[in-house]
């Protein structure tokens, strides 16, 4: 998955190349998220350091990608900038074709809030509160009635293989477990994309595979559009579509063919 032969420079591309897509299903078509020469330099002046230096990316409905490279490479800026939760230095982030930079402040949150299902490295849950109630959080947030966002929760808690635990308090599961409540989570408001930043990144690697599957089953279930940032080579290798950031760029692995047929070339 490393070799670098096999790796181009991204101006555009896209693929479908998606397990989601079976035959018959209506699949939403169109391109979810792009970016257009995107830099992002952090500090100023000589003590600037750029870490982006011209990012291009597109993304269709129903893709998984796969975003690698070590520790360092510009994963998790790259991510922050498509979710909104940081700006870019300059270039362009276009979502449902319109520029988020353009976005007002109640735009603005709804994107980052409904439209972006996030992952974090760490799941960032509330260790007090009960399983139920961190997946039903962003529902509780926007003034869902409290019984209603619980039983969506506990239906995805179902899914993620918790329901069991539904009731049990955050701090009380392991590592693999907190991961998944954060899974389910991130899709309680069917977010029209998932951004995973190293997802597995703290777990064993028994766990990490298994919320790799995870989040592989749930997007062909859910039929998602998912970018996953991982360094781990061998996770991405399972992704539809792998890009690699090296000094600031994205490059192109090979495509490769999905579970659901052979996906489309590259059109760079
Ligand atoms: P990765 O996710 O691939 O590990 P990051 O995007 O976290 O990479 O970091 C890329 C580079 O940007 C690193 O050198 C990191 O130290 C630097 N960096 C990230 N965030 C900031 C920040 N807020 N201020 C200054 N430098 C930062």
């Amino acid at each position: 998955m490393t070799q670098k032969s096999s790796m181009t420079q991204v101006s555009a591309t896209t693929a479908a190349g998606s397990g989601a897509a079976q035959a018959g299903e209506t699949l939403r078509s169109g391109v979810v998220i792009e970016a257009r020469d995107l830099r992002k330099s952090y500090g100023f002046a000589e003590k600037a350091v750029r870490v982006l230096a011209g990012v291009n990316l597109r993304v269709e409905a129903g893709e998984m990608i796969a975003v690698t490279g070590p520790s360092g490479s510009g994963k998790s800026t790259l991510l922050h900038l498509l979710a909104a939760l940081d700006t870019p230095t300059s270039g362009t982030v276009y979502f449902d074709s319109k520029r988020i930079d353009s976005f007002r402040d109640a735009e603005l949150a709804d994107y980052r809030n409904r439209s972006i299902g996030f992952v974090w490295q760490r799941h960032h849950l509330l260790a007090d509160f009960t399983a139920a109630e961190n997946v039903a959080m962003p529902l509780l947030m926007r003034s869902a009635g409290y019984e209603p966002a619980l039983r969506e929760a506990r239906g995805w808690l179902e899914e993620v293989g918790l329901g069991p635990k539904a009731e049990n308090r955050a701090g009380e599961l392991s590592g693999g477990e907190q991961q998944r409540v954060a899974i389910a989570r991130a899709l309680i408001q069917q977010p029209a994309l998932l951004l995973a930043d190293e997802p597995t990144g703290d777990l064993d690697e028994g766990n990490a595979i298994a919320i790799f599957e995870l989040m592989q089953r749930l997007h062909r279930s859910h039929r998602l559009t998912s970018i996953l940032a991982t360094h781990n080579t061998v996770l991405a290798g399972r992704a539809d579509r792998i890009l690699r950031l090296e000094h600031g760029v994205l490059l192109a692995e090979a495509e490769k063919s999905s579970p659901a047929g052979p996906a489309r070339g590259e059109t760079s």
